[in-house]
């Protein structure tokens, strides 16, 4: 599956650590370097900005996705190829979506999660057929993909609704399993009784 432009969500806030700065800023260089566009929430702050900057700095495209009444507080990107300001949160997640081809989350709070979770259950119910990716920086997301086994073993997820989420621990090696991920037609699972 040729990706032509990735989703980013991550962190408003820079984290504890340099190392998901790091991360960061060599995911935005790899998607540029790759001619991929770079879609995210459009903001300058934390992780946000370091992935857009490092995109941008590489020559890449760079596409910001930004709710009117989030402008402010994360500061709408000023560099970018395009910003668009959109009504509100809704808004924003959708014209993300409709605009990637694929989406890669970064470690980061609620928001990146909420973000992940959501796409992610669209593509369970089959409204897109577009791969995930967790990039796991320094184990950051081990305890989650540890939850995510135990859904599957409890019947509450399928194995290919679970392997819609690709996880590496590099940029390289993350495109390189999505590129190589293909949809399934398995349907939601629902049990009766
Ligand atoms: P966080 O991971 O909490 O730092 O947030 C990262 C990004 O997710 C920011 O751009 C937030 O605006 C965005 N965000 C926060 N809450 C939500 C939500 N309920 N749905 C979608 N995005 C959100």
């Amino acid at each position: 599956m040729s990706l032509k432009s990735i989703c980013v969500f991550c962190g408003a806030s820079p984290g504890a650590r340099p190392v998901y700065h790091e991360a960061a800023e060599t995911l935005g260089r790899s998607l540029a370097e790759r001619g991929v566009t770079l879609i995210y929430g459009g903001g300058a702050v934390g992780l946000m900005g370091v992935v857009a900057d490092a995109a941008l700095a590489a020559g890449g495209e760079v596409i910001g996705i930004i709710p009117q009444s989030l402008e402010r507080a994360e500061i709408g990107h000023k560099g970018l190829t395009r910003l668009e300001v959109v009504d509100g949160m809704h808004a924003r997640k959708a014209r993300m979506a409709e605009l990637a081809d694929a989406f890669i989350a970064l470690p980061g709070g609620l928001g990146t999660l909420e973000e992940l979770f959501e796409v992610w259950t669209w593509g369970q119910l089959g409204y897109h057929a577009k791969p995930l990716g967790l990039l796991d920086v320094d184990g950051f997301y081990a305890r989650l993909t540890d939850f995510l086994d135990h859904l599957v073993a409890e019947r509450f997820v399928r194995e290919q609704h679970r392997d819609i989420l690709q996880v590496g621990e590099s940029p390289s090696e993350l495109l390189a399993r999505m590129e190589a991920w293909r949809p399934t037609a398995a349907p939601k699972w629902v049990e009766r009784g």
